[in-house]
């Protein structure tokens, strides 16, 4: 579970997030929408430490994110919205194994999580290739993989489709389908609930910095006018 608890936090004196209470549950698929601005990658970036609040406090499964890095970004697995961003190696697997090898695991466990990964987002086989020679598609689910490979309670996602094909969307989605249903938590920011929606249990919408919508889908859909949160043609999920 991650729970934040009043947590506010500003840039430079600017407030951008303010007051923010939320606990998302082990294997809920929660959608974060909102504008753009609206403090969803800054409340993303405090669920596993890589900020911190100035007022309040982030717990992950009871332990605040605080006293405990490690075990945080342990159980919250974090992708960015450009998976070039997150890249530390030149080829699939050597990346994936990154966050285990630094865990100190032994190689007979790293080479087994570095495959459970990539089963789990369909790229079995690929550890040889070279990451700058996959497709956008590939690349994010080669970028989820990393996220995986930590074996993480919850996967935090940041704008997963941006610059995504048809395709490659859906193949993500195919996958963030699959994993939640293997019960891995997911947290989904977007700005965009087309398509995705039916997916979650709950959309959580932000504005300026606070909560403004929290509820299953069939209730927050109607509730998001003038929050420029693109959403599905037909009123329902
Ligand atoms: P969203 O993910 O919803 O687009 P962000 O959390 O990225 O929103 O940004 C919220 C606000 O915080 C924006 O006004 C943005 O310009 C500002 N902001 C985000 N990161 C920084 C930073 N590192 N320094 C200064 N301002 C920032």
């Amino acid at each position: 579970m991650i729970e934040f608890r009043s947590v506010s936090h500003a840039f430079d004196d600017v407030p951008v997030l303010e007051d923010v209470s939320l606990s998302i549950d082990a294997g809920e698929f929660v959608l974060l929408a909102g504008a753009n601005g609206s403090g969803k990658t800054t409340l993303l970036r405090h669920s596993n430490g890589l900020l911190e609040p100035d007022a309040g406090e982030v717990l992950v499964d009871g332990t605040p994110v605080a006293e405990d890095l490690i075990a945080a970004r342990s159980s919250v697995g974090m992708v960015f919205q450009h998976p070039r961003d997150q890249f530390v190696a030149a080829t699939v697997g050597a990346d994936v194994a990154f966050g285990p090898e630094n865990l100190g695991l032994d190689r007979a466990e790293i080479d087994r999580r570095v495959a459970a990964a990539l089963e789990a987002v369909n790229m079995a086989g690929h550890e040889d290739e070279r990451i700058d020679a996959l497709s956008g598609g590939e690349q994010s689910r080669v970028a989820i993989a990393g996220a995986l490979a930590m074996e993480p309670t919850h996967l935090v996602l940041d704008e997963p489709f941006t610059g995504l094909d048809e395709p490659a969307r859906r193949s993500v989605l195919e996958r963030l389908a699959s994993l939640s249903a293997d019960g891995t938590g997911v947290l989904l920011a977007t700005h965009d609930l087309r398509d995705v929606c039916e997916l979650a249990d709950r959309v959580i919408a932000m504005h300026d910095g606070r909560v403004a919508v929290d509820g299953p889908p069939a209730d927050a859909l109607d509730e998001l006018d003038g929050l420029e949160v693109r959403v599905p043609d037909t009123t329902r999920c």
